[in-house]
């Protein structure tokens, strides 16, 4: 059996959160927060179900993490989110003041830990610790998985469509020949 690290074992309770998003036909990413070794909040991914561009795993769990500490900073606090955080899920992390981020896969598109750009590094009031790709193949894989799941069913759509359109074809060809 596998040993798992602490950094390990709270990504895999992140892992369980994108499982969720995943299964309202979210992109999967799910996101805890622990402070001093206990996990104080969670979120995954409801940009489409909250129909909101800011409804991401990061943004929800600081929000909770928020509400439940009773302030905007989050002392002594690791944020552990299965994708790298996008620019506005950095700012919010920076603004909350958390001492350390742990993320699983990278985002080349829009990653700003490291992929586009590493807000962590800039000069910004506050920098926060960083461990980069743990649990990188199961977190991406989550992804990869979610993706194909979308594209497969586009693709049964299409297919269906043109069943449909090759039928009504069909049937205005017999229409044509009964009228002659
Ligand atoms: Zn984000």
């Amino acid at each position: 059996m596998d040993f798992y690290s602490t950094d390990q074992q709270f990504m895999s309770l992140a892992l369980e959160e994108a499982k969720k998003a995943y299964a309202l036909g979210e992109v999967p990413v799910g996101a805890v927060i622990v402070q001093r070794g206990r996990v104080i909040s969670s979120g995954y991914n409801l940009r489409e179900t909250g129909k909101k561009a800011t409804a991401h795993a990061e943004l929800l769990a600081i929000e909770r993490a928020c509400e439940a500490l009773g302030g905007w900073r989050l002392p002594e606090c690791t944020l552990y989110v299965t994708l790298e955080p996008c620019p506005m899920c950095a700012g919010a992390i920076i603004n909350a003041r958390i001492d350390r981020v742990v993320f699983g896969a990278y985002d080349s598109k829009a990653g700003s830990c490291g992929s586009v750009v590493n807000l962590f590094e800039m000069e910004y009031n506050h920098k926060p610790q960083l461990e980069a790709g743990v649990l990188e193949e199961e977190c991406a894989e989550l992804l990869k998985s979610f993706f194909k799941d979308l594209r497969e069913r586009a693709q049964k759509r299409k297919e269906e469509a043109k069943t449909l359109l090759g039928e009504s074809a069909e049937e205005g060809r017999c229409g044509a020949t009964a009228q002659a």
